[in-house]
C-alpha cells in the first residue's frame, strides 16, 4: 500500500507535495519521496522513515520548479529498503523520467525476467521498476504513448503519477482497485491518492479519475483517455474498510459514513447483550459509533491509543505481558470494570493483536468480552498492493469463527457478511468491488 501525490502548476510544487504526503502518510510510513521539475531538470529526495523527519525546508529548497510527484511507502513488492523508495527518477534517451506507484503488478515477476533476459539491468527489487524499463524501449515518440505502451505490458493494480520536464500524467488501471483523484488549487492541477491530501492544500475536488483512464496534465492543461482494455470494475472494499482514512471520499462516498454502515450492518447480523460498546482505536472507531448506534448500547472510550510509538523501543529486561500492544493501546479501567464489552475492529488478520487486546480488557475488569469484527474473515491473502501475510499465516484460512474465538479468548465473535460488507458499502451485489481478500475470487489471473 502506498500514497501517491502529483501537483503541476504551482511555484511552491515541493512544499505542496510535502504537505500532500503528509495528509496521505497513513498510507505508507517506511519511506518517502519527492521529485519536482523546474521545466528543464528533475531533482530527487527520498529517504526511509516519515514525512516530517525527511524533508526539512532545506531538503524542500532544493526542489524547486513549479511541478512534482511524491510518494509514502508501504512495501508489498520489494523489501523495506532505500533503493525501493519512491519516486524512481531516472534518465533514459527520452529524458528524465520519474513515477511513483500505488499499488502492485501481478505479472512482475515474469515481465522482469523477460526484460533481465533482454540485458535490463534493476536497480530495486519494487514491482514499479519495470515500467521504466518498458517505457524506456517503446517506439512511440510521446511521453504518453511510452507510458501507454509500458502498461499495456503490466497487470494489476496501479494508481501512478509520472513526471517528466514538461508534462505530468496521472493513470489508474482499467479494474480501478486503487483510488485516484483530480483537484485545483488555483491554476495548478492536483492529483492524489485521496480527497484528504486535497483538503490539507485547500485544493478544490474536482473528480475521481476513471478506471483505465490516462490523464495528461502540461502546459495546455488537461487531456483525458482511455486506451487500456476495458475490465469489470473492482475497487479495493478493504480501501473502505480500513486503509484509507476516514474523512476522505474514496470511490465517491464518504469513508467515515461507509464504516459507520458496516457498524449498523455488523449490529443487526451479530447482536449481543452488553453494557457497553468500545472500539480498537483508531481503525474501529466509525464502525464502533455505527454499532451502538443500532444496537442503542452506550458507546464509550475503553482503549487510549498512543501516537507515539516510535519504530523502535527498548522493552525492560524483565518482560512485561503483552508489551508491543501495550505501548499502542491502554485500556481505561473506569469504562471497563465490571462490564460486559462488545469490542468492535475492522479486521483480523492473523489474530495476534485481537488475543492480547481480548486479554487486556480482561485483565482490567471487563467480566464479558465480545469481538465484533466490520468486515468478514479476512482468508485470502492480497495481491493488488495490501500488505498481507501469506494464506498460511491468515487464521481465517484455517480456522472457523468459534476457533478463531477460542484462539483469542473471547466470549463471542461475529464478523459481518460479506453480502452485508458489500449492502452497507452502497452495492450489495457487490459487482463493482474487488472483494477479494474475503471472497478468493481474484479478478485478474494471478501469477503461478
Ligand atoms: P492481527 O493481530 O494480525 O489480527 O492484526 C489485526 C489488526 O491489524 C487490526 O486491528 C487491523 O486494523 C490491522 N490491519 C488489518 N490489515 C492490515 C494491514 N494490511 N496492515 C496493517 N494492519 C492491518
Amino acid at each position: 500500500m502506498c500514497g501517491v501525490f502529483g501537483i503541476f502548476g504551482h511555484e511552491e510544487a515541493a512544499n505542496l507535495t510535502y504537505l500532500g504526503l503528509h495528509a496521505l502518510q497513513h498510507r505508507g510510513q517506511e519511506s518517502a519521496g519527492i521529485v519536482a521539475s523546474d521545466g528543464h531538470v528533475l531533482k530527487s529526495h527520498r529517504a526511509m522513515g516519515l514525512v516530517a523527519d525527511t524533508f526539512t525546508a532545506e531538503v524542500l529548497e532544493r526542489l524547486p520548479g513549479k511541478a512534482a510527484i511524491g510518494q509514502v511507502r508501504y512495501s508489498t513488492a520489494g523489501g523495506s529498503h532505500i533503493r525501493n523508495a519512491q519516486p524512481f527518477l531516472v534518465s533514459f534517451a527520452g529524458g528524465q523520467l520519474a513515477v511513483a506507484h500505488n499499488g502492485n503488478f501481478v505479472n512482475a515477476d515474469a515481465t522482469r525476467k523477460g526484460l533481465e533476459q533482454g540485458g535490463a539491468i534493476f536497480q530495486s527489487d519494487a514491482d514499479t521498476e519495470n515500467v521504466i524499463h518498458f517505457i524506456a524501449r517503446s517506439k512511440a515518440n510521446t511521453f504518453e504513448g511510452r507510458v501507454v505502451d509500458a502498461l499495456r505490458h503490466l497487470d494489476g493494480a496501479f494508481s501512478m503519477v509520472f513526471l517528466n520536464d514538461g508534462q505530468l500524467i496521472a493513470v489508474r488501471d482499467a479494474i480501478g482497485f486503487r483510488p485516484l483523484v483530480l483537484g485545483r488549487l488555483k491554476n495548478a492541477y492536483v492529483v492524489a491518492s485521496e480527497t484528504t491530501a486535497l483538503d490539507l492544500i485547500e485544493a478544490e475536488f474536482l473528480r475521481e479519475l476513471e478506471p483505465g483512464e490516462v490523464l495528461v496534465i502540461d502546459a495546455d492543461g488537461l487531456k483525458s483517455s482511455f486506451p487500456l482494455e476495458k475490465r469489470p470494475p473492482g475497487r479495493c472494499v478493504f480501501e473502505l474498510v480500513y486503509f484509507a482514512r476516514p474523512d476522505s471520499r474514496v470511490f465517491g462516498q464518504s469513508v467515515f459514513e461507509v464504516r459507520k454502515n458496516l457498524g449498523r450492518q455488523l449490529a443487526k447480523e451479530q447482536p449481543t447483550e452488553a453494557d457497553v460498546v468500545i472500539a480498537v482505536p483508531d481503525s474501529g472507531v466509525p464502525a464502533a459509533i455505527g454499532y451502538a448506534e443500532q444496537s442503542g448500547i452506550r458507546y464509550d472510550l475503553g482503549l487510549i491509543r498512543s501516537h507515539y510509538v516510535g519504530r523502535t523501543f527498548i522493552e525492560p529486561q524483565q518482560s512485561i505481558r503483552h508489551f508491543g500492544v501495550k505501548l499502542k493501546l491502554a485500556p481505561v479501567v473506569s469504562t471497563l470494570a465490571g462490564k460486559r464489552v462488545v469490542v468492535v475492529d475492522d479486521s483480523i488478520v492473523r489474530g495476534t493483536t485481537s488475543r492480547k487486546i481480548v486479554k487486556m480488557l480482561r485483565a482490567s475488569g471487563a467480566k464479558e468480552v465480545h469481538l465484533r469484527i466490520s468486515s468478514p474473515p479476512t482468508a485470502w491473502p492480497c495481491f493488488y498492493g495490501i500488505d498481507t501475510p501469506s494464506r498460511q499465516e491468515l487464521i481465517a484460512a484455517s480456522h472457523t469463527v468459534e476457533e478463531i474465538a477460542k484462539y483469542v479468548t473471547a466470549d463471542s465473535l461475529g464478523y459481518l457478511s460479506l453480502k452485508g460488507l458489500h449492502t452497507a458499502a452502497g452495492d450489495p451485489e457487490g459487482r463493482s468491488f474487488c472483494s477479494a481478500c474475503f471472497s478468493g475470487k481474484y479478478p485478474t489471473p494471478l501469477a503461478s
